[in-house]
């Protein structure tokens, strides 16, 4: 079936392989010796070794052709899953920081991205992040960043980065510039916080989707919240079988989600940090769940309904995946 996704980060679709290939071609040295070592690494228990790597990878990115690398294998991972909309989190600011240039990364990715859309390929979008853990200048750098320029493909802001320690309403003033400026705002809540990490996102950011928010289950009050506010969560249940409580699917609360009238969508986080894709979600929330086919186009469904893009450019998509569903039963 064809497919929208909206939890996905650019820079976590960067496989080992080609990790590895970039930091050759630009002498970066990797905390490992070898390619096996580095595929190794890509396991992950905990969420800051997750980040430790995903911030050395965004270190090997140092010329235009690595970034265009990057985003080329992103959309051919897409056309291969028949993934005809997708919302990527892509986050300037660490490309700032490792001396390539946020502003300059993002227009070379959008570049590609508007290529590919305009030759039939997949719709992308992107979500320019703010990773909480270095808030204090991540934050104004993204803010201003967003009042500058005027890039069809950027969408919304987001909140990304570890949850301990780093409250959601930390990015509140920079969120309210963004949205002063015409961008929509999402966050990543309900990931390794509390219930009290996404009622931030909904009170105090005023997110129109939250990524992950699987612990709302833990307090009634936020569930309805975001059934009542209809705040789409994007869930990851791979990725959140390796960096949350739910180690074991079968566990997993996005059934209780649904039955509390929250719209949700399953998307893949940084697939192959978790050894995933798209497809892989949709099966195990089939298998592990028992989500219906029917649910589960539901679900996809979601993905136009709640994404950012334009109206007319999320109708084009629906009415095409309309007829795909038809001719597929669903
Ligand atoms: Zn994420």
């Amino acid at each position: 079936m064809p497919k929208a996704e909206l939890h996905v980060h650019l820079e976590g679709t960067i496989t080992p392989e080609t990790l590895w290939a970039i930091a050759q071609r630009n002498h970066v040295a990797l905390p490992v010796g070898s390619l096996a070592e580095l595929r190794a690494l890509y396991a992950f228990e905990s969420f800051d070794r997750f980040l430790h790597l995903w911030l050395a990878m965004c270190g090997c990115l140092r010329r235009a052709e690595d970034y265009e690398q990057m985003a080329d294998a992103f959309l051919e991972g897409c056309d291969a899953q028949n993934v005809r909309y997708v919302e990527a989190h892509f986050t300037p600011y660490n490309h700032e920081r490792f001396g390539f240039g946020g502003r300059r990364a993002l227009e070379i990715v959008s570049r590609r991205l508007q290529a590919a859309e305009a030759g039939g390929g997949p719709v992308a979008r992107l979500i320019t992040d703010i990773p909480s853990e270095s808030v204090l200048e991540s934050g104004p750098y993204t803010a201003a960043l967003l009042e500058e320029i005027a890039d069809p493909v950027v969408v919304a802001i987001g909140l990304g980065g570890p949850e301990e320690g780093f409250p959601r309403r930390l990015v509140a003033p920079y969120f309210e510039r963004a949205r002063r400026a015409g961008y929509a705002v999402v966050a990543h809540a309900g990931e390794t916080g509390g219930a009290d990490h996404v009622r931030q996102a909904v009170l105090e950011l005023q997110a129109r989707r939250v990524q992950h928010g699987v612990r709302a289950v833990e307090d009634e009050a936020t569930l309805r919240l975001l059934a009542e506010r209809d705040v789409c969560c994007d869930v990851a249940l791979t990725s959140n079988r390796f960096l949350t409580v739910y180690r074991d699917v079968s566990e997993h609360p996005l059934r209780r989600m649904m039955d509390a009238g929250v719209p949700v969508t399953l998307g893949t986080d940084d697939p192959p940090f978790f050894g995933t894709d798209l497809t892989r979600e949709y099966r195990l929330a089939h298998e592990a769940l028992g989500l219906s086919l029917a649910e589960l186009w539901q679900l996809d469904l979601n993905g136009l309904r709640y994404g950012l893009a334009e109206t007319g450019v999320r109708r084009r998509l629906m009415r095409e995946f309309e007829a795909a569903g038809a001719a597929l039963g669903l």
